[in-house]
């Protein structure tokens, strides 16, 4: 059997060469794509108002037969105007078309038409003005006159553009709206009674779907008796079924190359008993929190199994990821495998470096750092101590996996604070042949949808709690005018032996202007306003011993201010610093800020972060600060991020990671990504992939929803 959507729209009775092309410009080839673009909005045109009661001001549907038509030529020349007297059984009113004589070889006498517009008052009365209309019924219907209509309007099939619910479509190229509801409503009229459908029949009746053809005809087309707001916000259940369609679809390819990869097995695979355990338990400076726990828990289960880990661990900014990680990376230590643990900037690295050097420094294991920086003779003899499997952890930059580095027998890999970082890392590891266990964690929270979707082949454990004794963040938003306010608690938290941060945007295209007003400011500070104390500036333009100088002084207490851009962002840990001034705050994604705020409430000591914004402010950047002023929650900072932003700029780049949708929004329609996701994997890994989904998996998933392909 074809599948008639696959019919070309050249094809559909009423288009012609020229109207094809036009279509094809539009990006409309076929049936499916036609019938896949679904309207925008819906306006409801299905109840018919009786001529008498229109008002001025209403925008109404009127039925009724055309008593009369004429075309008037106004004064001035060449313009026409083109008019009907309408009428009902409760009176008449005047339609008016301005410049559109051609009407009347279309509205002619004794038809029943329907118009739909806003009704006008002018000096001889009510009247439409240009309003939409449609001709009802077959034309050779004769005199209306004597028919008693029906008030609840046509029979649904009769009319596209009004006396029904009304689909509307956003306008592409040449291709109007109008024109685009008649050619759905033709493609629908030819439509097969059964056409093919993808998704399994279980999966349909688990989740109640309605059937294709049906979703496609009520999502065009709705009955009378849908309500307009769900069908504006795209809760119907043929809409949902059409756009959860999509949503499997595109789970399903991420399903099964989970399912794909996962036949691959580890080469070493760890086991646990107590002498590990007990090694493990040494090494911990604190008791582990309950979600902690539990992701550590979950992270050594996928350590003991065959196939690799591919794991997330999320969690909020000082959630305390880096122990979780350590204590995986020393159940793979005591099976003798080898552990990467990399680090997206090298002030993180040589942190995470110190951290783990110092709590593993009673144990046997030899703890390496590897950067850039590295002097050539010191990394030559550390390449050969990876090689040969002496060095037993070693730290470095997400380079690590990517320069030549030979490993004796890597067995865990976590990979620290960024985004997406993953998937290209697994498959620059993969192409070196290394199937080790992956450990990722994020920099800061990922709505859900969001990692269902990037994320989405990766099992996600969460540490949902923060360890105990943080008092959360005091959070202030003031106007720069404010500035010695600031400096004034500033003080009081130097002088009670605290420190400050003091954070300058870096955009990009003002990285220039933006480095000098970070430099002048320091100098500003330094002598003129915090003379008794010391102030050190950071900025990512300086050499790397430079940075490593800096931050150290900082982090010894040695300088007490620490003027930055954004590159103390992610991860660094100073517990002493209680104050984060953060300049231009309009400026910063809400993520950013929030990872700037986390930089402070790591100790004992009450905190305080400053948002400093410059008028005039933009009502995105308004809500940007109100939201961090009201929550601390860096799971809902990251929803209300989504929103404010949408997902292609959540990450602050354009992400590889998103699909192309053509029916479904990632923050509208979450919860049906949510099914998606679940039926998706759970149909794979019960082996119930159909051939139809198998062949779409392989031949058509990346193209159709625009991806590119890494792993
Ligand atoms: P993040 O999740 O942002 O990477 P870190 O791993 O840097 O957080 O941890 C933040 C701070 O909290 C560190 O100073 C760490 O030593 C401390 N910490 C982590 N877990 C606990 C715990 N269970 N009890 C007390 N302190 C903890
Ligand atoms: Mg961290």
């Amino acid at each position: 059997m074809t599948d008639f959507l696959e019919t070309p729209l050249q094809f559909l009775k009423g288009v012609g060469p020229r109207k094809a092309a036009d279509l094809k410009r539009a990006g409309l080839l076929t049936v499916e794509d036609l019938l896949y673009r679904l309207p925008f909005r819906y306006e409801d045109r299905s109840h018919m108002q009786p001529i008498a009661t229109l008002r001025p001001g209403m925008r109404a549907a009127v039925l009724g037969e055309i008593k009369s038509a004429n075309v008037a030529l106004t004064r001035r020349r060449g313009f026409k105007i083109f008019h009907i007297v309408l009428g009902d059984q409760s009176g008449a009113v005047r339609c008016t078309w301005m410049n559109q004589a051609f009407l009347a070889d279309i509205l002619k006498p004794h038809l029943r038409l329907v118009v739909f517009g806003d009704v006008k008052l002018d000096s001889s009365g009510l009247h439409f003005l240009n309003p939409e209309y449609e001709l009802v019924g077959p034309a050779d219907m004769g005199p209306a006159e004597a028919e008693p209509y029906d008030k609840s309007g046509p029979e649904p099939e009769e009319t596209v553009h009004t006396g029904r619910i009304v689909p509307f479509y956003e306008k592409t190229g040449t291709v109007t709206p109008n024109m685009q509801r008649r050619l759905v409503r033709q493609a629908l009229d030819q439509l097969p009674a059964e056409i093919p459908d993808m998704l399994p029949a279980d999966v349909r009746s688990r989740l109640s779907l309605v059937s294709r053809r049906e979703a496609l005809e009520a999502s065009h087309f709705p009955p009378n008796e849908a309500a307009v707001n769900a069908l504006n916000t795209f809760r119907t259940p043929p809409q949902r079924r059409l756009i959860f369609e999509e949503f499997f679809l595109f789970q399903i390819g991420h399903a099964w190359r989970r399912h794909a990869t996962s036949a691959e097995l580890k080469p070493f695979v760890p086991s646990v008993d107590d002498r590990i355990r007990a090694s493990a338990a040494k090494v911990l400076p604190f008791k582990l929190t309950p979600g902690q726990r539990q992701a550590v828990k979950e992270i050594v289960d996928d350590m003991l199994k065959q196939q690799p880990m591919h794991r997330l661990l999320q969690g909020d900014v000082g959630a305390g990821k880096t122990i979780v990680a350590l204590l995986a990376a020393i159940v793979a230590m005591e099976n003798g495998l080898q552990v990467a643990f990399m680090a997206p900037t090298e002030i993180l690295a040589a942190q995470h470096y110190s951290n783990i050097a110092r709590l593993l420094s009673q144990s046997r294991f030899r703890v390496d750092l590897l950067t850039g920086s590295t002097p050539g003779l010191q990394k030559h003899t550390l390449l050969s101590h990876i090689e040969r499997g002496t060095t037993n952890l070693i730290v470095g930059t997400h380079a690590l996996v990517q320069e030549k580095v030979t490993f004796h027998k890597l067995g865990l890999v976590v990979i620290d604070e960024q985004h997406r970082f993953g998937v290209a890392q697994r498959a620059a590891l993969r192409a070196k042949g290394l199937r080790p266990d992956v450990l990722l964690m994020t920099a800061t929270p990922i709505p859900r949808t969001l990692a269902l979707t990037d994320y989405s082949e990766l099992d996600v454990s969460k540490i949902p709690d923060l360890p105990p004794g943080r008092k959360p963040v005091r959070t202030w938003v003031k106007p720069e005018s404010r500035r010695d306010e600031i400096y004034q608690l500033i003080r009081e938290q130097l002088d009670a032996g605290r420190q400050a941060y003091i954070i300058y945007p870096l955009v990009e295209e003002s990285e220039k202007i933006d480095l000098k007003s970070a430099t002048e400011m320091a100098d500003h500070l330094q002598t003129e306003v915090f003379p008794a104390y010391r102030v050190a500036l950071l900025h990512g333009r300086m050499k790397q011993d430079v940075k490593d100088r800096v931050m150290l002084s900082f982090a010894t207490g040695q300088a007490q201010i620490l003027v930055s851009t954004t590159v103390v962002e992610v991860g660094v840990d100073v517990p002493n610093a209680t104050v984060m001034v953060v300049e231009h705050a309009e400026r910063f994604g809400l993520s950013q800020l929030h990872q700037l705020r986390g930089r402070v409430g790591r100790g004992a000591h009450e905190s305080h972060c400053i948002l400093l914004y410059q008028a005039p402010w933009t009502d995105d950047a308004r809500e940007r600060l109100k939201a961090m002023a009201d929550t601390t929650d860096g799971f809902a900072i990251a929803e209300r991020d989504l929103q404010l932003r949408g997902p292609g700029d959540f990450f602050g780049t354009r992400q590889s990671g998103l699909p192309k949708l053509r029916t479904g929004d990632l923050v509208r329609d979450r919860d049906v990504m949510e099914d998606a996701h679940r039926e998706a994997r759970q149909l794979v890994d019960t082996g119930g992939l159909t051939p139809d989904l198998m062949t779409f998996v392989q031949s058509k998933w990346q193209e159709q929803f625009g991806l590119i392909e890494v792993g």
